[in-house]
């Protein structure tokens, strides 16, 4: 079966404790390769490699730092249906929706920091004749980055890029459920001549890998993905040592719909924000909130579409949802269902596991699920699901629903759909999260901020944001006078 070995100084190396982990295919519910159950003697070698190269990398023209990176995207772009194959396989998704989204955008995540490294000027503030101020910025040293299972290389590489464009050396993990392309990446940056060390990526389990990449005090900033109380603990461990963070975190998204809005668009692009990713992306609009005046013209409408959807393995290119990342995960995000019937919702389509045949048999599968009925503040209305399931519910006005929108611990995304551009301005202006959109989802912009307000985290990423973040502003104040 085949290892994957962790990417320490510039080699392939086998964990120390030369354990594995098995990794399963959610498609079939098999094994099919082995991850390394790396420890903390893993991640403080490749602390010891990052410091090594720190110096060096971090002087590095920034022109030469861009061109290496651009390198890579050109190894990401030679190796992509390979990739999307691998993502594919790792994580349950449709393989087409690999190509689409997850491995494009991790070359678009290269190709943008390693040209906005090149225009990352510094600001200088003038005081009268008498004195001027100049800011430099500086990398930070040896940075850690963590990230999650639901977008693997797309989530994994946000943060990588960034990191190394601004002279930081890395020391990363991605999730133990979807490693391989992190591990695929680790062969395309030796082959793109990435100095030994400024990169380095350990496999294993988060309470073990993660956990040290928190602690380490070589380690001087944090950048995570992932869950609420996995961002919690992060913080827990990491804030004592004032360790920069940033902290990425779980959503319960409002999608908003007035009766005045363009009916077919919101359809349409209501299904992809409800299910794409198996509706496994922190952004998808889990709660979606109707107007009463087209309720039951959009509940029958959406749930035809719905039930239709078709369900299955991550290589049928006809499949417009494949399989939930895991068992566990498959049985967390059903218990839901079952919550939501206790609390009185009543399941208008799916709610079940989908059965393939013959190979695919063990597979992870659950039906598209839409259900009405609940309460806006009931748990499942609450509480983070990160599956193929959505709740419909009523309003009459914008107080209401704004109220409603707004209930959550969470605020990380949300969306609206009316034609009124007044009410739109208003709404985006009420809604407490970090990213609105308004008769549109999904649309980014690598220039604008990313992320989320309350328990959906702390700092921005994106842009020059992420620069920012990856770098120690430091005022120098000369008289002139
Ligand atoms: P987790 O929080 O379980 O895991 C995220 C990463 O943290 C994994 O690599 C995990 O390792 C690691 N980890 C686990 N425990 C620790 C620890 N004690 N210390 C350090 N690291 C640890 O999230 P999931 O992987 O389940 O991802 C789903 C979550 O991510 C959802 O809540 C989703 O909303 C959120 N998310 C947020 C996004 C955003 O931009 N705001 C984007 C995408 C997802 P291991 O895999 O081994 O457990």
């Amino acid at each position: 079966m085949f290892k994957l070995q962790n990417y320490i100084n510039g080699e392939l190396v086998a964990p120390n404790s030369n354990d594995y982990i098995d990794n399963y295919n959610p498609s079939t519910g098999k094994i099919y390769s082995l991850i390394p159950d790396s420890d903390s003697s893993d991640v403080k070698a490749a602390v010891k490699a990052a410091k090594h190269a720190f110096p060096k990398w971090s002087l590095t023209p920034k022109e030469k730092r861009s061109a290496i990176m651009l390198k890579i995207v050109e190894l990401i772009n030679k190796n992509y249906d390979k990739l999307a194959e691998a993502e594919a396989i790792d994580n349950g998704k449709p393989m087409w929706l690999a190509q689409k989204v997850d491995i494009a955008r991790a070359a678009s995540n290269f190709e943008f920091f390693a040209t906005a490294i090149l225009h990352f000027a510094s600001e200088a503030h003038m005081m009268e004749d008498k004195y001027v101020n100049y800011t430099r910025r500086d990398p930070l040293g040896v940075v850690g980055c963590i990230s999650p299972w639901n977008l693997p290389l797309y989530l994994f590489t946000w943060k990588i890029a960034p990191a190394i464009a601004a002279g930081n050396c890395v020391v990363a993990k991605p999730s133990e459920v979807t490693p391989m392309t992190a591990y695929l990446l680790s062969e395309i940056c030796i082959e793109a001549g990435l100095p030994a060390g400024v990169l380095n990526i350990v496999h294993g389990l988060g309470p073990k890998v993660g956990a040290e990449i928190s602690e380490n005090d070589a380690i001087c900033a944090v950048s995570f993905t992932g869950g609420t109380s996995t961002g919690a603990q992060i913080a827990r461990v990491a804030a004592p040592k004032f360790k920069k963070l940033s902290l990425e975190l779980g959503g319960k998204n409002p999608n908003i719909i007035f009766d005045d809005c363009d009916f077919d668009k919101m359809l349409a692009t209501t299904m992809a924000s409800s299910f794409a990713n198996q509706g496994q992306i922190c952004l998808c609009g889990s709660r979606i909130f109707v107007q009463r005046g087209i309720y039951d013209k959009f509940k029958t409408a959406f749930v035809e579409k719905v039930s239709k959807r078709r369900v299955s393995h991550s290589l049928d290119s006809n499949a417009q949802q494949g399989a939930v990342v895991s068992k566990s995960h498959m049985e967390k995000v059903l218990s839901y269902v079952e919550l939501a019937k206790e609390e009185g919702g009543t399941v208008l389509t799916g709610g079940t596991q989908v059965h393939l045949e013959g190979e695919y048999a063990g597979g992870y599968y659950i039906r598209p699920t839409v259900i009405e009925g609940l309460s806006f503040d009931c748990r499942t209305n609450q509480e983070e699901i990160f599956g193929p399931v959505v709740t419909i519910m009523p309003f009459d006005t914008e107080e209401e629903v704004l109220m409603m929108a707004n209930s959550t611990e969470y605020g990380l995304a949300a969306t609206v759909w009316t034609e009124n551009l007044t009410r739109a301005h208003r709404i985006a202006n009420e809604l407490d999260s970090g990213i609105v959109w308004i008769n549109c989802w999904l649309v980014r912009d690598l220039r604008t901020p990313f992320g989320g307000t309350k328990n959906s985290g702390v700092g921005r990423e994106g842009g020059f944001e992420a620069l920012k973040f990856f770098t120690e502003p430091k005022n120098v104040c000369i008289s002139v006078g």
